[in-house]
């Protein structure tokens, strides 16, 4: 499998009032074309700041990446400015977020969000010389002082458009389309909007797709459908898939890998299989052992003790030594480093060093 995404030495840290605090600390990770990789951990661990510096979307005023590089296809993602970045941000790179509701404008109907998202992409491509202004203006009411996003009471998008912008959400299993694009996001359920957010990714026809914890704010059943799709997406369309999840049951569903994070760092590299039928860092044997099977009855989850350490202070050491039931003296003074434990699985910690 060619590599699409080769991640090296990525630092990220943000300011803060108590200091600097690392949230990416030495990562590497690469990822395949149409790879399905998960990223897994703990609240804090880092996995978000990843996806977010993948797509260039980190806070500008308070995060910054201290070192490290983001090779996509050649061209290192973390040394663009924000206008070069915005050349892959959405047509190469696209991403979906936890709580599609905050993502959608409010104000504008879901068919014209998408409708718009298609435009950029034909202007981008060079097939259609339309400005984004001109073909809005069809969708959105202007007043004399010119351009005013209020909506005209039935959406106006021009027939091709509405038919392309169908297609994105019967793509993504919407029932009656036609009516939903004339709906405003709240007239949408939970899962009906992430779908509307996973159709407006893909309209860019990204090769890579970056999804932070998208079926988290969804109930159970609506979760299964959402990442069923995402499955279905990634081997129809070919499109590489980075999912953000605290959930391991999550990424087992779908994934083709996993990486497992702790306090900034990668503690485990497996395919998905063996990641949970022989998991090797005593992180994820924790974090394995707090999942719910539902087979075993009487049997009780057992809590990781203690939580993540302060990422404003120094490192020194395994950074899971306070927490670490297997821990030994050497884990005291030095940090373990990522190593090739078996074939396709890798895990930093000293247990596995010979
Ligand atoms: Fe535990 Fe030591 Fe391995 Fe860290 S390096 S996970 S403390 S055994």
């Amino acid at each position: 499998m060619a590599n699409l995404l080769r991640i090296s030495g990525l630092t990220v840290g943000y300011r803060t009032s108590r200091g600097m605090v690392r949230a990416l600390d030495d990562v590497d990770l690469e990822l395949g074309s149409e790879e399905f990789l998960a990223v897994v951990g703990e609240s804090g661990c880092g996995k978000t700041t990843l996806g977010l510096s993948i797509i260039g979307l980190l806070p500008p005023r308070s995060a910054k990446v201290t070192s490290g590089s983001i090779d996509y296809k050649g061209v290192d993602l973390a040394k663009l400015d924000p206008n070069e970045m915005r050349r892959y941000r959405g047509s190469e790179v696209a991403m979906i977020f936890q709580e599609p509701l905050t993502s959608l404008n409010p104000l504008v109907r879901v068919g014209d969000q998408i409708a718009e998202a298609i435009v950029l992409r034909r202007q981008r491509k060079g097939s259609d010389q339309r400005t984004v202004g001109e073909v809005m203006q069809r969708l959105y009411r202007t007043d004399k002082s010119g351009f005013s996003r209020w909506p005209r009471l039935r959406s106006k998008i021009p027939r091709d458009l509405r038919d392309q912008v169908i297609e994105w959400l019967n793509l993504v299993r919407i029932p009656d389309p036609g009516q939903v694009i004339e709906r405003y996001p709240f007239e949408l359920s939970g899962g009906m909007r992430q779908r509307v957010m996973i159709a407006m990714a893909l309209s860019q026809e990204p090769a890579l797709l970056v999804a932070d914890e998208p079926t988290t704010a969804l109930d159970v059943t609506t979760q299964a459908q959402v990442l069923r799709l995402m499955k279905e997406i990634k081997d129809k369309l070919g499109t590489s898939i980075l999912l953000v999840t605290h959930d391991l049951a999550v990424a087992s569903q779908v994934a083709d890998r996993a990486i497992v994070m702790y306090a900034g760092r990668i503690a485990e590299d497996s395919n998905i299989y063996d990641l949970f039928s022989s998991p090797l860092h005593p992180y994820t044997q924790g974090l394995l052992s707090c999942m719910p099977t539902g087979t075993k009855e009487g049997s009780n989850l057992k809590p990781i003790p203690g939580s993540i350490p302060d990422l404003t202070l120094e490192a020194v050491g395994c950074r899971f030594q306070p927490r670490c039931p297997r821990a030994m003296d050497v884990c005291l003074q030095k940090d373990p480093t990522l190593m090739n434990v078996k074939e396709g699985h890798k895990a930093a910690c000293f247990l596995y060093e010979r």
